[in-house]
């Protein structure tokens, strides 16, 4: 079913053709690598506006900012996302950061934003291109998804999608496919895909990262931050995507969301510096690095889900260590009579908990990271 309806979305947009932009992108090229860079015409805040990119053929020695015309609106308008090349006076490595895949996730933001301002082209060696608001239309309330009209609205899960389909049956896919296709992958050698905990619950400094790949091993261990979640995850999250496409990519997760977290964020933008230097795209003495701090590396997250209605009160902290059959949580309903209990299954470190008090069966409480020597499954995480 989704098949035919590809087909016919396909014919349908070409036969349209009306505008300059369709003619020269057929919506079916979307296997393509970098084909160039295609400007709308369209100028907005003063940024043009382009539906394809390649950064080789900007102008070397200084920034671009840029908008990328995403999928329509409902009202016929663009979600557009913004764009930030750092072109270096030098040819080099090009790597692309992300953030805003989920709309609640601001200290992502934040550390993309704050890379891009240390950078100076003149002085680099290679591209570094950002694009921070990947979900607009879920950054539009802060929520970590995108409301998409198909049915009343659904609310769909952009970091559930990608690589996205240009043809598909949401707009969200469609407006992943875009992003991927004529974005991100053809400006890629490496890419980091930037998150945070989401509303509701918390988790640590940590990356979720694949540690048997060594491009990828190289990169994460240059991070000071004190947790490695080494898990393939879900096929359809951003950074897998890039995977899929031969690209080095990880995950990095910082904290709360809604908020910035200054701190934590510090530790990420030099993590991120460092993989710049690593790659040659910018010179200087690294700093600090995993190996300046405790690093847990774990494989597996042991989630503890609420059995009962009522409020949570948490009896670890974030980062502590846990034993098995240790008490982390008890639960007390409207007489303050306590309903739950929750003990850890196992051996690990508190990488992420509920922050919202109240809570109803079924919501993840506490999710442990932990060593399990019996699998390497793709497990649920708390991004
Ligand atoms: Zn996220």
């Amino acid at each position: 079913m989704i098949a035919s309806l590809a087909t016919v979305g396909a014919s349908v947009a070409l036969a349209a053709g009306s505008k300059e932009a369709t003619a020269q992108e057929p919506v079916a090229s979307s296997a393509s690598p970098a084909s160039g860079t295609t400007y709308t015409g369209d100028v907005i805040d003063g940024k043009k506006v382009i539906s394809a990119l390649d950064v080789n053929d900007l102008q070397p020695g200084k920034k671009h900012l840029l908008y990328f015309q995403g999928v329509e609106t409902p009202t016929g308008q663009h979600w557009y996302v913004s764009v930030t090349v750092a072109k270096g006076a030098k040819p080099g490595k090009r790597g692309v950061l992300t953030s805003g895949v989920h709309g609640d996730e601001m200290s992502s933001i934040h550390t993309v934003q704050t890379v891009m301002n240390q950078l100076d082209p003149a002085e680099m060696s290679g591209t570094v291109m950002a694009v921070t608001d990947v979900s607009r239309p879920a950054l539009e309330s802060m929520q970590r998804r995108w409301p998409n009209s198909g049915r009343g609205i659904d609310l769909v899960d952009m970091n559930r999608v990608w690589p996205g389909n240009e043809n598909d049956v949401t707009a969200t896919s469609r407006h992943a496919g875009l992003l991927f296709n004529r974005l991100l992958r053809p400006n890629a050698d490496f890419a980091v895909d930037f998150h945070t905990g989401t509303t509701g619950f918390e988790v640590t400094a940590f990356n979720i990262a694949e540690m048997d790949v060594p491009e990828i091993k190289a990169m994460v261990e240059l991070y000071p931050v004190g947790q490695i979640f080494d898990n393939p995850t879900y096929p359809s999250v951003l950074h897998n995507a890039f995977i899929a496409a031969g690209i080095p990519s990880f995950c990095p997760e910082i904290g709360a969301a809604r908020h910035l977290d200054l701190e934590m964020i510090a530790l990420f933008v030099e993590g991120t510096m460092n993989v710049l230097k690593h790659h040659g795209i910018v010179t200087g003495s690294m700093g600090r690095t995993g190996k300046d701090v405790s690093v847990f590396v774990g494989n597996s997250s042991f989630p503890i889900l609420a059995t009962e209605g009522g409020v949570v009160e948490h009896l670890v902290k974030l980062n502590d260590k846990v034993e098995p059959g240790q008490k982390v949580a008890i639960q007390r309903n409207s007489f303050g009579e306590v309903v739950a209990e929750y003990t850890s299954g196992i051996a690990g470190e508190v990488t992420g908990q509920r922050s919202d008090a109240m809570s109803e069966p079924g919501n993840p409480l506490v999710f442990i990271l932990f060593r399990d020597a019996t699998t390497n499954g793709a497990v649920t995480y708390p991004e």
